[in-house]
């Protein structure tokens, strides 16, 4: 049809050094959660160059630092709202804060990264005719009325709410991802991440597996939020990688739902950390914030079909593998 443009000729410059077999990506956030252990694996293919640009609001570098130094690795401290020059292939544009403390924290800085930061990365795949992902999230189906979530659900959010900064900011990325694609022709990819856990969360995000696993370490009560029963579906880092990696290289534009469907109560999984963690600790009951979801799990037949992807590591078993991880960021002794 007449609407949508060639895609832009991609920049002659991408193939100046390492000619064709090398891929030069960028990872915007990559000094975050998701995004260190993104880099990671991009990293194990010695064919990828990889270039993070993060302005470490919530992430860190110590998340990089046995990559700080090799070649084939660039750290940047850039903030994504600005404009940022590179060439580069492809860009998975993960940086925004991702937990209610955070994004709350300065709210109108939060919708800016989301929108100026994502038109801003747009602008740059435009250019040099890179592919780019957006890692989008959940929360654009708000207070979900159906259950559990498939990507065709428009949503139920809030416009004028305390989280709006947040899923509202994400719901215009998606749309300037596909007008971009539409208009211009660019390459895009949309994963709607559901709640992720694992090794070098951060400790203080107020985030409830990072917040368990923590009070667990510490032997100080886990604080369930009332009533306890509202239900969310944990899905570990490693899974998540891999479902990102899997739709960045496939032919299908998303929005994909990534998540892990095994659905569980905050009380079962106080229970679960309790049991694994340490058995000696108390759940208690707290208040909760407003407008929290009660329930959520994704639907996730399409990145099944679509992909081949399906979660493989089971809360119980992920659970444990964040243990030594925060004993040792906790400053805690092992116990013997
Ligand atoms: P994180 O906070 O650990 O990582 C986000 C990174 O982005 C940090 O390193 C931060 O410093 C950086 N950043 C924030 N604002 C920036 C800006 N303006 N310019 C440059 N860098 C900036 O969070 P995460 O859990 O790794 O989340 C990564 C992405 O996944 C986010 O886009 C988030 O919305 C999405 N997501 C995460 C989850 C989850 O459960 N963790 C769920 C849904 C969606
Ligand atoms: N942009 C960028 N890097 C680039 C190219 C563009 O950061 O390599 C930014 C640019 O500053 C602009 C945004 O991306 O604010 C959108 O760019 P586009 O070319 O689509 O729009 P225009 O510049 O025409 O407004
Ligand atoms: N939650 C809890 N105890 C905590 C922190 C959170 O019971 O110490 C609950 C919170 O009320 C929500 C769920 O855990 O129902 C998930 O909260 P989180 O902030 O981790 O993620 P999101 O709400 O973004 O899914």
């Amino acid at each position: 049809n007449s609407a949508a443009k060639a895609p832009p000729t991609p920049s002659p410059l991408r193939f100046s050094k390492f000619f064709q077999s090398n891929m030069r990506i960028l990872v915007t956030g990559g000094a975050g959660f998701i995004g260190s252990h993104l880099v990671d694996r991009l990293m194990e293919n010695e064919k990828n160059e990889v270039i993070v640009a993060d302005n470490y609001f919530t992430g860190s570098k110590d998340n990089l630092k046995k990559w700080i130094g090799h070649p084939r690795f660039e750290l940047i401290r850039h903030d994504v709202t600005e404009p940022l020059l590179v060439e580069v292939d492809q860009i998975y544009h993960l940086a925004c804060p991702a937990s209610p403390i955070f994004y709350k924290y300065n709210p109108v800085k939060t919708i800016k990264t989301n929108v100026i930061g994502t038109l801003n990365m747009l602008g740059l795949a435009k250019r040099v005719g890179a592919r780019i992902l957006l890692t989008s999230t959940s929360e654009v189906y708000g207070d979900p009325l159906i259950h559990p979530q498939n990507e065709s659900y428009w949503g139920n959010v809030n416009p004028i709410g305390v989280r709006s900064c947040y899923d509202e900011g994400k719901r215009v990325a998606e749309t300037l991802m596909f007008d971009y694609h539409r208009q211009h022709g660019i390459e895009i990819r949309i994963a709607r991440i559901f709640n992720t856990y694992g090794p070098r969360m951060n400790i203080d995000d107020g985030r409830v597996v990072s917040n368990f696993i923590a009070q667990a370490i510490r032997n100080e009560p886990l604080t369930v939020q009332a009533p306890g029963t509202q239900t969310r579906s944990f899905c570990y880092v490693s899974d998540m990688v891999d479902g990102l990696i899997r739709l960045m290289e496939g032919e299908n534009t998303g929005p994909i739902n990534i998540g892990n469907p095994g659905e569980f109560t905050m009380i079962e999984l106080a229970e679960t950390v309790k049991e694994l963690i340490n058995p000696e600790v108390k759940i208690i009951s707290v208040e909760n914030t407003p407008d929290d979801p009660r329930q959520r799990k994704p639907d996730i037949t399409k990145a099944k079909e679509m992909l081949g992807w399906e979660p493989k590591i089971k809360l119980r078993d992920g659970l444990p593998l964040m243990k030594e991880d925060f004993r040792q960021r906790l400053g805690v002794p092992r116990k013997n």
